[in-house]
């Protein structure tokens, strides 16, 4: 038997039809939303990444302006952007697109994104505030692991979940956001020992590592849900996750599909945080 595809792609679009209406309504208010990406690389995926956003953003009606410093910024100049595009009252969402040049930490740097306007839960106050229950907008990708979980009506609670991967963009926030619904959650990285043992007692695996094809049927459970997160540019120009979908949809219950599952909803996603960060100003 296959595992059954969890597409973002419906998901995707429900997001992105609301977050145009909200759009729609805040322009009818004179208060048109606007995205502020911040770009310091020449990495092609990542331009890629951010043409998406911002195709995605014009079609909402949300402006997205893209503000490229160069793969040589400096630090100083990344964080002076930050705390400008914070201080201007017509941009209500703020990203810090990575890679950053060498020296620059986007943990460090983040701290400049006005917490009202962290659409992508980048500023390390998100993420405590997140671990803390209190309300802060979380990285979209983490989120839209639980967006898409929820939206095929996959029980969270009281279930076990490994996240493997414990980067502060993916890994923790979605082991927090899991937490909160009550899952059982083990986080896993590359220093754990025996991966397989680990993943494969679990209900639901959340792959964020960037390593293709790490995840086999060894590594799950009969049954279990899957949901990669991984996207590694291949040479073909396609993306592989870190799931090998050829073995573990033969033994898992559902798997997202790379690319067409967690990608598209964590774009909408965005678009959504930057609809209601113009919303609550
Ligand atoms: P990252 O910062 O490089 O973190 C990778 C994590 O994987 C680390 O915690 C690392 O452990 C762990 N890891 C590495 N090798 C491992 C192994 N053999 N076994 C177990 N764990 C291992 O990456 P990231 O930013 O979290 O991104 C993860 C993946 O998600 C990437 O493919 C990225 O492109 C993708 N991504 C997708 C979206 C989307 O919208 N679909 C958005 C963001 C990221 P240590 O901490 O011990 O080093």
């Amino acid at each position: 038997m296959s595992a059954t595809v969890l597409s973002g792609k419906e998901l995707a679009a429900s997001i992105r039809a609301e977050a145009a209406a909200g759009a729609a309504e805040l322009a009818a208010a004179g208060r048109p939303p606007k995205l502020a990406v911040v770009v310091a690389t020449a990495d092609e995926s990542s331009a890629w990444y951010v043409r998406s956003i911002a195709r995605a953003a014009e079609k909402a009606g949300i402006t997205c302006n893209v503000l490229d410093l160069g793969a040589d910024a400096t630090p100083g100049a990344i964080r002076d952007a930050l705390t400008s595009l914070s201080a201007d009252e017509t941009v209500h969402g703020v990203i810090l697109q990575t890679p950053l040049p060498q020296g620059a930490k986007p943990e460090d740097l983040a701290g400049a994104i006005a917490s009202g306007k962290d659409v992508d839960g980048a500023n390390p106050l998100s993420l405590g505030r997140l671990a803390a229950g209190l309300p802060a907008f979380a990285p979209a990708t983490a989120e839209a692991v639980v967006a898409i979980l929820d939206h095929y009506g996959i029980e969270l609670s009281g279930r076990r979940v490994a996240v493997v991967g414990r980067s502060t963009v993916v890994g923790k926030p979605a082991a927090h956001l899991l937490l909160d619904r009550d899952a059982t959650v083990t986080i896993c990285h590359s220093r754990t020992r025996d991966l397989a043992a680990v993943t494969s007692t679990a209900d639901v695996v959340v792959a964020a590592v960037g390593r293709a094809g790490l995840i086999t049927a060894e590594h799950v459970s009969p049954g279990a849900v899957v949901v990669d997160v991984g996207t590694k540019p291949t040479e073909d120009g396609g993306l592989a996750g870190d799931v090998d979908a050829a073995t573990v949809a033969g033994k898992a219950g559902a798997l997202t599909p790379v690319p067409g599952g967690v990608g598209p909803v964590t774009t909408a996603l965005l678009l959504r945080h930057t609809v209601q960060a113009a919303t609550a100003r």
